[in-house]
């Protein structure tokens, strides 16, 4: 973070001297552990410690002032931002800091593909000059306004992802990094209990627009119908890219898959025709990479740059992974899973050149009613993707299993991690491979920790 005058980042959230102090913040810390002479001080109310509690303590390690849900005793008024809402207070300085800065801003959002999107966003633009993200996953209220700190004189380009469970997340977190192109990957059904529908999930990506400038390029997924469907906003320009669509903007053409990734030639209506090899495998990752492409090249970056950055894309955490071992290949997806992920890395398998195709399938979490039928399709998808061997692991996976069995595949549904990975040990042989996937909370990379001591 570069230093910043008290009163600039305080903008809108002091009404107190403090909104005429002109002390340069170095530091905005949420970690009382953190604090340091000069910075300020985010109190949140966490469920093990209240940040609350250490406001007065972090004013004599030298917090120039601390930001508070309601006033503390103890903590002079003077030295207190008072904001019931501690992720609103983030961002507020996270949109006011970045507001001192002129880096060309790439914003990510979508249902599913959105931290791979940026991956290969960032590998795009990286070599044209100097480049920060998102670390990690952090897309809400609060690592988005992180992230915006990170950004400094010499940031050229940023490259940041918008997550959200509930309307109105995105348009805030859109109007705080104010980025100069959008990317909508596409509309799943993640979080439609709070949505309602699809439409409304649509609807809610959309708000990104609330934060472009006039003119600004939204890069769409042209193959999505709820997308195609959608009314834009006047002031956006759109880029809808496609799989196989000559009339979208940018489309990808002869997609092949090897155990490397994908290849395919890309034809762009304004640059011309390229072909592109990115190191991922699966038709959605295309997808994503094309929607990368858009984003670069519509900032005005050279294509072939482009083009080349993207074959740096380097996978992150959990996602995708493949690992050899004793002749099998484990393609380790354990980061998290949706009906939209499950399917796009069961459609991914199909293509791996393999004598066997094993599939060891866990729990997709948080789907309210459309749980027990989303399971069931998986059990259906398993079966068209031509899994030879299936194994699932949880209570809501036993559907997957029933529907999987009942059209005749193979299939164990283990009640431990233990049985999971003996029943693979058992069949599995040099050759085949294995796709591994289920929510975070179901933790199948300890079926693997078994599977690979073996
Ligand atoms: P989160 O909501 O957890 O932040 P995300 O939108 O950032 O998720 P990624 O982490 O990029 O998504 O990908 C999650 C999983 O979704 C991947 O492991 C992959 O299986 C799948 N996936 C990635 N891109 C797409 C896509 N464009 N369409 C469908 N599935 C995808
Ligand atoms: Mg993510």
């Amino acid at each position: 973070m570069e230093a910043i005058a008290a009163n600039i980042l305080l903008e809108g959230l002091a009404v107190n001297a403090l909104a005429q102090c002109e002390t340069p913040v170095t530091l905005v810390t949420t970690d009382s552990r953190e604090v340091c002479p000069g910075c300020i001080f985010v109190a949140f109310p966490g469920e093990k410690f209240d940040g609350h509690d250490f406001a007065a303590k972090a004013l004599e390690n030298g917090a120039l002032c601390v930001v508070l849900n309601h006033p503390v005793e103890g903590v002079p008024e003077e030295k207190s931002v008072i904001c019931p809402d501690s992720y609103h207070a983030m961002m507020v300085l996270g949109a006011n800091y970045r507001s001192q800065f002129h880096p060309k801003v790439v914003g990510v959002t979508g249902s599913v593909g959105k931290t791979t999107t940026k991956q290969m966003t960032y590998a795009a633009i990286a070599g044209f000059g100097s480049t920060i993200k998102t670390e990690g996953n952090q897309n809400n209220e609060l690592g988005l306004p992180r992230t915006m700190f990170r950004i400094g004189k010499e940031t050229q380009y940023a490259v940041v992802e918008m997550g959200m469970s509930h309307a109105g997340e995105i348009e805030r977190l859109s109007k705080c990094a104010r980025p100069d192109v959008g990317i909508i990957t596409c509309i799943g059904v993640s979080h439609i209990g709070n949505l309602g529908s699809q439409e409304n999930i649509c609807k809610a990506k959309l708000e990104i627009c609330a934060g472009l400038p006039e003119g600004a390029p939204l890069v769409l997924n042209g193959d999505d119908p709820f997308l195609r469907k959608a009314v834009l906003p006047d002031h956006v320009r759109p880029v809808w890219f496609s799989l196989g669509d000559e009339n979208a903007d940018v489309c990808a053409l002869s997609i092949q898959q090897d155990e490397k990734g994908m290849s395919f030639v890309l034809e762009d209506h304004e640059e011309g025709t390229f072909l592109v090899k990115i190191p991922a495998m699966g038709r959605h990752n295309v997808a994503n990479a094309l929607a990368a492409y858009c984003a670069a090249t519509r900032l005005g970056l050279n294509a072939r740059r482009v083009i080349a950055g993207l074959a740096d894309f380097e996978q992150t955490g959990m996602r995708q992974k493949v690992v050899h071992v004793r002749g099998v290949d484990v393609i380790e997806d354990c980061y998290n899973a949706n009906p939209d992920s499950m399917k796009a890395a069961l459609a991914m398998f199909r293509e791996y050149p393999c004598k066997r195709r094993f599939a060891l399938l866990g729990d997709m979490l948080e789907l309210g009613d459309i749980s027990r039928a989303a399971h069931e399709e998986v059990g259906r998808q398993a079966v068209e993707n031509k899994v030879d061997y299936l194994v699932t692991y949880g209570e809501q996976a036993k559907r997957i299993a029933v529907v999987a069995a009942a059209k005749g595949l193979p299939t164990l549904h283990a009640d431990t991690y233990a049985q999971a990975a003996e029943a693979l040990l058992n069949k599995m042989q040099p050759g085949d491979a294995l796709l591994v996937k289920a929510s975070r909370g179901m933790a199948l990379e300890k079926v693997l920790e078994i599977f690979y001591k073996e």
